[in-house]
């Protein structure tokens, strides 16, 4: 029987967690063929999320948890669940029942004809605000231009992956992550289907706009260098032509004469150019900011614990420190030397 993995980042979702495990029990029931496991990863929460999970995970054998230490976003919080699933085929999935677990049955239908990444690309948009669809619209078309790896416009972590994949993405461990991008990055075969999005079931948004920005900052920024190599091209090409201008500037004032009035047009070249000065500045903070996080080398998150049980098995093996034993080992024979 083939194992089918779930993975659920949970930032306080206690509002939506009981609607989100009926649910999923119905649709593990209809796909009945396979063994499921459903792994809630919590981000950190600060309301009840973990208490449920616990509770769930007494009633329910199938349904695991891993708790991180703190908040670290929803990228790593899929990463964790990356890194703890065992399934043959490992879906991701919203907690706040946007992305509809009915879905999965023909995801894994696709995945049973060999596709290894079955992404789900959103129909409709309910319940967001026309600004939010159009900046993402925007968004999109610009990261698809810049980045040499294809990033599906629309298409976001809602997605049945080949283990394969899963231990493809273990692999890429940088803590400023893009999920997004590294699907593209990592290739395998891919299908594409589509879903209705559905509105938030409880609770709300944990997406802010400075999130937003950040994120989207991420992703052209860990896929493309052409940002940093874009001003090289425009500073060039405003330099060419403020010379020209220039030139023109000079031959008019020994042909003509001047009345002085340079006064605004220096203001203003300044002024832009300045500005120009000060974006490329922050385009080289971005890139030198993410190399600084990323040589640190540290881990990308920390677990508080988890419901896994070859995990508390480790966990245990650790409890009894092989080195104790041996260092007793050690004073036995030192004193049956004596
Ligand atoms: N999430 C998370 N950590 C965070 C923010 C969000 O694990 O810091 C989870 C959240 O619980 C949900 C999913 O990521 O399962 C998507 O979040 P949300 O619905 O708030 O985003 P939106 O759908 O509005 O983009
Ligand atoms: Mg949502």
């Amino acid at each position: 029987m083939k194992k089918i993995s779930v993975i659920i980042p949970a930032y306080n979702e206690e509002e939506v967690l009981p609607q989100l495990v009926e649910r999923l029990n119905t649709v593990s029931e209809t796909i009945s063929q396979y063994e499921f496991e459903f792994l809630f990863v919590n981000d950190g929460s600060s309301d009840r999320t973990l208490e449920l999970l616990r509770e769930l995970n007494q009633q329910d054998q199938r349904m695991q948890y891993v708790d991180l230490s703190r908040n670290y976003g929803k990228e790593t919080a899929m990463l964790a669940g990356f890194d703890h699933v065992t399934g043959d085929g490992v879906v991701i999935i919203d907690a706040d029942l946007q992305h509809p677990p009915e879905v999965m049955q023909e995801m894994i239908s696709w995945w049973e004809q060999g596709y290894e990444d079955v992404y789900a690309v959103r129909k409709k948009r309910e319940g967001e605000t026309f600004l939010k669809v159009l900046t993402s619209k925007l968004y999109y078309k610009l990261v698809q231009k810049m980045t040499p790896e294809k990033v599906f416009p629309q298409a976001g972590d809602f997605r049945l992956l080949d283990k394969k994949c899963v231990v493809a993405l273990r692999q890429l461990r940088e803590s400023e992550r893009y999920t997004k991008g590294m699907y593209g990055w990592i290739g395998f075969k891919k299908k594409e289907i589509s879903y209705y999005a559905e509105e938030r079931a409880a609770g709300v948004t944990k997406w802010k706009w400075s999130k937003l920005f950040k994120l989207a900052m991420d992703g052209v920024t860990s896929y493309s260098t052409v940002p940093l190599k874009i001003w090289s091209y425009i500073g060039f090409i405003i330099s060419f032509l403020a010379f020209i201008f220039l030139a023109v500037e000079i031959t008019k004032t020994l042909l003509f004469g001047t009345n002085a009035a340079g006064y605004p047009t220096l203001l203003a070249a300044i002024l832009f150019l300045g500005g120009i000065q000060l974006i490329s500045l922050g385009v080289i903070g971005e890139y030198l900011g993410r190399v600084f996080v990323e040589t640190k080398g540290r881990p990308p998150y920390f677990t508080r614990e988890s419901s896994i049980e070859n995990e508390q098995k480790t966990t245990d093996e650790i409890e009894v420190t092989p080195t104790d034993k041996s260092v007793d080992e050690k004073n036995e024979k030192d004193e049956s030397l004596l």
